[in-house]
This record gives structure tokens, C-alpha cells and sequence, in this order.
């Protein structure tokens, strides 16, 4: 298992992790198999997406008219830290995703690239795994 972190804006910062994601591949002997990238974080959320300005503005949109910040949360009456948007954001996209490994890289589309979102409503620091398993495991 590799960990890195991540520092974010909060507020929908969509930051790409691609080559901490490939650094840990590479740093495991597994030729072929499949790496689970996962957030232990309730307001942040891993998914992959063509990081580009035009396509991470529409995602950070779309995020927004599924929970609009200033929608009244049950969250923010039982919690009190003013982020129920940003647990139902994070329950929707979800905390993990995997992809498979062959002949030692990452299989995945020419601009498709593993990113993690952090919807909380401030900077954070985040920390991300990266278990690595082949086939043989
Ligand atoms: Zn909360």
C-alpha cells in the first residue's frame, strides 16, 4: 500500500493525481493486476475525467446543481461544520476507483487521467492509497 497527499482549495478543487498514481505502480513489481485508489475522507471523492479547464469547470457545475452549496442540509443542523453538500457530492461520485495494470502501466484512455475532488468548504490536506494487486495475489 502507497499514500501520498494531496494539499487542495476545497469548494470542488478537482487536483490530478496521475503521476502519483503511476509512481506508485511503478514502485510495486506488478506487471499485471489492478491498482485501487481510494480516499479515506468523507467530503472528497476519486474519479477520472480529461483534466481539462473547459470539462473540469462542467464537472465542478454539475456537482453544483446536484447539491448547490446553499441548499439547506439536515448535515448542517445535526453537525454544525456547514459541509452537507459536500457529503452528498463526495456519496455520489464515491471514495474509490480502480483501474487495471498491464505489462507494468496503468490502463487507461489517452486523456483520462485519475483525479481527486475535494468538496469540503475549506483547504484541506488529503490523503490518498494506492493498493497495488496482481494477478497472482
Ligand atoms: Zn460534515
Amino acid at each position: 500500500m502507497t499514500k501520498f497527499q494531496v494539499s487542495t482549495e476545497g469548494f470542488n478543487d478537482i487536483v490530478n493525481i496521475s503521476s502519483q498514481v503511476k509512481e506508485a505502480i511503478n514502485s510495486s513489481d506488478v506487471q499485471e493486476g489492478i491498482a485501487l485508489v481510494f480516499v479515506a475522507h468523507s467530503t472528497a471523492a476519486v474519479t477520472t475525467i480529461e483534466h481539462e479547464e473547459g470539462v473540469i469547470q462542467d464537472l465542478k457545475e454539475a456537482a453544483e446543481s446536484l447539491a448547490p452549496r446553499d441548499d439547506n442540509y439536515h448535515h448542517n443542523e445535526t453537525a454544525g461544520d456547514g459541509n452537507g453538500d459536500a457529503h452528498v457530492k463526495a456519496a455520489l461520485i464515491g471514495p474509490n476507483l480502480m483501474i487495471p495494470i498491464e505489462g507494468g502501466k496503468l490502463h487507461l484512455g489517452t486523456w483520462q487521467q485519475p483525479v481527486l475532488i475535494d468538496f469540503d468548504n475549506r483547504p484541506r490536506q488529503r490523503e490518498v492509497m494506492v493498493k497495488v494487486m496482481g494477478q497472482d495475489d
